[in-house]
């Protein structure tokens, strides 16, 4: 919310207020956190400070309605048929939006109780950013998460929910879990009990976006939580659910009371509460994810993410499997497996797997229309949905059949069979009574198909032949009026009337006209009118600019009987799709089953596809301590070369077991050390989400927690400078990995002294191999630690390969055994555009130390500081390896030759030789 506004809105209806002000300010007071869209014929309405928050946020006028205490009330306003826009970019903005709708119809209230009537209003939905079920409000292939963090004595619970397609979770953590876990979910929203919203510590969990929402203490009262569980879920216990703990319960309870909230006590349909067993998911801390860059890169977008390298769903509902996956890997071979042969029998079937996609590809979300069927927020095209995906069952079946051999085992594959299911009626049912053509709406009709119900199809036929009676009688009063332009039109204040220019209006105010005979046409008008001769009576209703409205008599019968007709047909509409809706709802246990399962099968799928068309193998896990990958590589870098054409991705090997668990990388800048320590971590976090794997082999033993701490950026607005932030994500390896953990480090101790850095990384090498005993890579521009290789047995030395050719270093990516001489950063200063002047200096600076000249000890390990780091400018554009690209310094020999060129002036053959020059620079043997 905008600080420093002023509270326009005042505590007490003033004695001056309208009687709608005064419904507003009581609905208001109900909701002072939200912005209160507050339904006023075809617009919903802002007032007050809301109205001044909305028109900056939501970019709208700002006008005035009426005055309260002499003061003018600021007003906006938002039309109906466009406010889900609004909304969204009111949520997104981080507000809260109540929707106040008009419970009656205005006539009715102005039948019932006079003319001043106010229309009864009340509050039909709270929309905050956890609690959305809109399509337009959501993204299709990202999940929406609100969750509720609870404490009871020591322990946490952590609930989740996505409201949109009822999935519903639940773990208990101790303190140092909570941020890692709301990190794995991204949650929209985030409820607190006020006295951790209240604690300065808590914030931090708002740190990537999450709206947090304090809810009274009540809410998190663990024995009510229960009972209201029980009740929900219509159970005795919760027992058959699982094991929870209190502070479990107690969040799924503030989970349930914040949705019946803000679903103004209607409770969308969800899943039976899941429990997420400690240990059973590899765990990673938030600073890994984030360097990992798994579901979003570090500059915040999908896109180069591993989520999005990898994801080859169809599906939205299997685009958010596949990242809730991917963000908690399996820690249980068993389970691993299971994955694993799913994907293993759709990779050996590419056929089937085209012809799965293809079917997938007409499969939309299932789970997100039932929620909002179970809202009674459904539409028609919420059931076509849910037909059409039903439809396309067996035929998913029958290729599930065909993916292996009889008696050929799958346990997944047979699972997603099974869930399936048979929905023969169901399908039959929607597809007999939903048109073809569907609108976005029920509430104006037109979707049941003709011949679906005849007392239907008779009400449409009356209304429909009362329609082609206004044209006849159109026709007709033309005729009689001579006035060719009259028409006959509706609106919904004056119902059907004739309208005719101004100009022409007179001849039907002054004289009526005189009714000729029309034979059996007339009949059709219900005794209005009479005998031949007589003058029809046109009665004025209104005069506009250009168009004088009349009506008849004739006209008025008419209406009635087609209001009635059109009516008893739309209500006779809805009350089918009331129907059509119950009998899905009634099947709507069997129906998320089939939506989920159809998840899983598009992951399977999706990881299947992304194998087979990349080359990857299906990884090998088990108990041991080993890890033995062989030709792995990094699949967003392998990807990003590939699609830029430059050069193949140079594949490596790691070996790390227990009787070699330490591996020290050395090498020079820009050689590959962090692409390999990345891509091991990402094959792990791949096999272990039942993912093929981008090597030639892998065989390891499960990795139950994962540690990156790679380059570094500070984290100021956490008050943690760039040496801290590394130093913090440090000791969260050093203190909580296990032998069983895989941790990568790069580039330990860069953001202080030398000597510091120095020593902070050799005390961190030996702590890792002596006392955690983890499988580790190790990557450093400090060479000093090799000589560690000599006293830690388990330790040893690998190096990223160069090649240095006609004065220029040629990077090979290859990894191999040793240690490296040099870093080479000079080289790569060069190449990033720095002055040449500094350059120059800079090698003479590295001659010096390298010489010992002058100096101590200590100023040889200043060689290992790539001083550069700090200041060095942004590359320029095309600064490629080899410095004959544009530099800083001016333009290279290619660009100096291609200037000499002169098109025009050469030979075919002169031209072809120029060419062959311009490869021998560009390549330096010119
Ligand atoms: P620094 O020490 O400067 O941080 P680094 O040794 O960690 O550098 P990376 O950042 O891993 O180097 O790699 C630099 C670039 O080299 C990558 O962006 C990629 O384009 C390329 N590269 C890395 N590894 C490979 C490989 N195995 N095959 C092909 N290209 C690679």
């Amino acid at each position: 919310m905008t600080a420093g506004t002023p509270l326009l809105l005042p505590l007490d209806p003033p004695d001056d207020s309208t009687p709608l002000m005064a419904q507003y300010l009581a609905i208001k007071a109900e909701h002072p956190d939200s912005l209160l869209f507050f339904r006023m014929g075809d617009f919903y309405e802002l007032f007050f400070d809301d109205a001044i928050r909305a028109s900056e946020t939501l970019e709208i006028t700002l006008t005035k309605r009426g005055k309260l205490r002499g003061e003018d009330i600021p007003m906006c306003g938002v039309p109906v048929h466009t406010w889900e826009n609004y909304a969204a970019r009111a949520i997104r903005a981080g507000h809260k939006v109540a929707i106040c709708e008009q419970l009656e119809d205005p006539a009715e209230a102005r039948r019932k109780r006079g003319y001043k009537a106010v229309v009864e209003r009340g509050i039909v939905r709270v929309m905050t950013p956890g609690t959305l079920t809109e399509d337009s409000l959501l993204e299709s292939r990202s999940a929406n998460y609100l969750c509720a963090l609870s404490r009871v004595r020591d322990g946490f619970g952590l609930a989740w929910v996505d409201v949109s397609t009822g999935e519903l979770a639940c773990e208990a953590l101790e303190e140092g879990g909570i941020l890692p876990a709301v990190a794995r979910l991204a949650p929209g929203e985030i409820l607190l009990p006020e006295a951790l919203f209240q604690d300065s510590g808590f914030r931090e969990l708002s740190r990537d976006g999450a709206a947090l929402t304090p809810l009274a203490a009540a809410c998190f009262d663990s024995e009510n939580a229960r009972k209201r569980l029980e009740d929900y879920f219509q159970v005795a216990s919760l027992d058959g659910f699982g094991a929870f703990s209190r502070a479990e319960v107690s969040a799924l309870g503030a989970v349930l009371d914040y949705v019946r909230l803000t679903q103004a006590g209607r409770m969308p349909r969800l899943l039976a509460p899941r429990r997420l067993e400690p240990g059973s998911i590899l765990e990673i801390d938030p600073a890994t994810r984030r360097n990992l860059e798994l579901a979003e890169t570090l500059s915040g977008s999908r896109k180069g993410s591993l989520l999005a390298c990898i994801d080859r769903t169809i599906t939205g509902a299997g685009a958010r499997l596949l990242a809730l996956w991917l963000s908690a890997p399996l820690t249980d071979p068993e389970g691993i497996n299971r994955r694993l042969d799913a994907v293993s029998l759709l990779f050996d079937a590419p056929d089937v797997r085209a012809d799965l996609r293809a079917e997938l590809a007409g499969c939309p979300d299932v789970m997100r229309a039932l929620t909002r069927i179970s809202l009674s927020r459904g539409s028609p095209r919420d059931l076509a949905t849910i037909g059409d995906v039903l439809a396309r069952i067996p035929r998913i079946r029958a290729l599930i059949g065909r993916t292996r051999l009889p008696g050929e085992a799958a346990a997944a594959l047979d699972d997603i069979d099974r869930d399936l299911g048979t929905h023969t009626e169901l399908v039959y049912e929607l597809s007999r009574a939903l048109a073809d053509e569907l609108p976005p709406l029920a509430r104006d009709g037109g979707f049941i198909r003709a011949g679906y119900s005849p007392e239907l199809d008779e009400l449409r036929s009356l209304r429909d032949e009362s329609n082609r009676q206004i044209a006849l009688l159109q026709a007709k009063y033309i005729d009689e009026t001579r006035i060719q332009t009259l028409k006959i039109r509706h609106n919904n204040v004056l119902g059907y009337f004739v309208e005719v220019p101004a100009a022409r209006a007179d001849a039907l105010m002054t004289s009526n006209v005189l009714k000729r005979p029309e034979g059996g046409e007339d009949a059709l008008l219900d005794g209005a009118g009479g005998e031949a001769g007589e003058k029809t009576l046109f009665t004025h209703r209104q005069t506009l600019a250009n168009q004088v409205r009349f009506v008849t008599v004739e006209l008025s019968g008419l209406e009635d009987r087609i209001r009635g007709a059109a009516d008893k047909a739309l209500a006779l509409e809805l009350s089918l799709f009331a129907t059509l809706c119950e009998q899905v709802l009634e099947r709507a246990d069997a129906l998320s089953r089939a939506a989920e399962a159809l998840a899983r099968l598009d992951v399977f799928q999706g990881l299947a596809e992304i194998a087979g068309t990349c080359g990857w193998t299906r990884p090998v896990l088990d108990t041991s301590l080993d890890f033995h990958i062989e030709g792995g590589r990094h699949p967003v870098v392998e990807d990003a070369l590939r699609a830029s054409g430059e050069s193949a991705f140079v594949a490596n090997d790691c070996d790390l077991g227990p009787g070699n668990r330490l591996w020290l990388l050395t090498g020079p800048n820009m050689a590959g050390k962090s692409t390999f320590l990345r891509q091991n971590a990402l094959i792990v976090l791949l096999a272990q989400t039942g993912s093929f794997v981008p090597a030639a082999q892998a065989r390891f033993g499960i990795v139950d927690r994962l540690f990156s701490r790679v380059g570094a950026a500070d984290d100021l607005a956490r008050g943690r400078s760039t040496f801290m932030v590394e130093m913090v994500e440090t000791a969260a390896i050093l203190n909580q990995a296990t032998e069983r953990s895989l941790v990568i480090l790069d580039e330990i101790g860069r953001g202080t002294s030398t000597f510091d850095g120095l020593s902070i990384a050799w005390a961190t090498v030996e702590s890792l191999h002596d006392v955690t005993r983890c499988r580790s890579l190790f990557a450093t521009h400090y060479h000093e630690l090799t000589a560690l290789s000599a006293r830690l047995d388990r330790l040893s030395c690998h190096t990223l390969r160069v090649k240095e050719w006609k004065g220029q270093v040629v990077f090979l990516h290859e990894v191999g055994e040793g240690t490296a001489d040099r870093s080479y950063g000079i080289h790569v200063a060069r190449l990033a555009g720095v002055p040449a002047s500094v350059l120059a200096r800079a090698e003479e600076v590295l001659a010096h130390l390298e010489q010992g000249e002058g100096s101590s000890a200590s100023d040889r390990l200043a060689e290992a500081l790539p001083l550069f780091d700090a200041n060095a400018p942004c590359p320029p554009q095309g600064g490629a390896a080899g410095g004959t690209g544009r530099g800083a310094t001016g333009p290279g020999p290619v660009e100096r030759a291609l200037a000499d060129l002169n098109p025009d002036n050469m030979s075919p053959r002169e031209a072809l030789e120029a060419l062959y020059h311009l490869k021998a620079l560009e390549a330096g043997e010119a």
